[in-house]
């Protein structure tokens, strides 16, 4: 659960990012989150994974009220969520499987639990087959794929994908779409970033607009609002 109590976020040169935001999210909602280049969806989404501090109100994610939330608690904070960025942000030098490992191999996890893991998240995206291919050898819809292979590895609570289709041509963008579609069909809370109103218009989710670091407007159903 994501709860924004009256948050307002102040850069250091005074710019707001964000004004007053009240929202919340509830566990297993697949939202988009809209809004013009500058609007402040950047900082919606820093904010959630702590990258940027709240200058004043009140934001509870995941059961941590990152106000106070010590430094030991970051950690925690961050293993609740899996992340999938516009630039894929693989590691150019391993290969498939090892991007999809080094998320578990940093957190630790036996090697038992990786070996089984690891090949069944890459079968859910279905890349299998591209295991020991390197990333580079993989078109960007694929590649794509695999960072959300990794962003599931850790069965997060939620996914933040912050613009995950830009980078990619339509069709593999409705592909990954369908697919995070299918992943909050099974409980994960999904969180995905677009500036592409075609895309927001084939799916039946919760869209909320932001526009001057302020909520303008948030439709339980885009298809009602028509
Ligand atoms: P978006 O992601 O929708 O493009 P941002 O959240 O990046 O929007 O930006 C919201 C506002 O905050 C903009 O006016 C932007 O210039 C400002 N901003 C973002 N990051 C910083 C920063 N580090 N320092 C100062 N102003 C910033
Ligand atoms: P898409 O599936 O998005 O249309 P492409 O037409 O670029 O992607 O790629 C088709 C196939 O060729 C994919 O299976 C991909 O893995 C492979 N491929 C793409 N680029 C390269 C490359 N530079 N080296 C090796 N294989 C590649």
């Amino acid at each position: 659960m994501i709860e924004f109590k009256n948050v307002s976020k102040v850069y250091p040169n005074g710019t707001y990012g964000l004004k007053d935001v009240n929202v919340r999210i509830d566990d297993g909602e697949f939202v988009f989150v809209l809004g013009a280049s500058g609007a402040g969806k950047s900082t919606f989404l820093k904010l959630i994974m702590h990258e940027e501090k709240v200058t004043s109100g009140e934001l509870v994610v995941n059961g941590f009220s990152l106000a106070g939330l010590k430094q030991r608690e970051v950690p925690k904070l961050r293993r609740s969520m899996g992340i999938v960025f516009q630039d894929f942000r693989l590691i150019p030098s391993m290969n498939v499987y090892d991007n999809v490992a080094f998320a578990l191999r940093v957190t630790d996890t036996p090697y038992r639990e990786i070996r089984k893991r690891v090949p069944f998240v890459l079968d859910l995206v279905g890349l299998i087959h591209k295991a020991k291919n390197m990333p580079n050898e993989l078109s960007g819809g694929e590649q794509q794929r695999v960072a959300l292979a990794r962003a599931l590895v850790n069965k997060p609570a939620l996914i933040i994908a912050d613009e995950p289709t830009g980078n990619i041509d339509p069709e593999m963008s409705m592909e990954i779409v369908d697919m995070l579609d299918s992943i909050n069909k099974v409980g994960t809370t999904i969180l995905m970033v677009t500036h592409e109103h075609e895309l927001i218009r084939r799916y039946d989710h919760r869209v909320i607009t932001i526009e001057g670091g302020s909520i303008l407007s948030d439709r339980p159903d885009w298809r009602d609002a028509r």
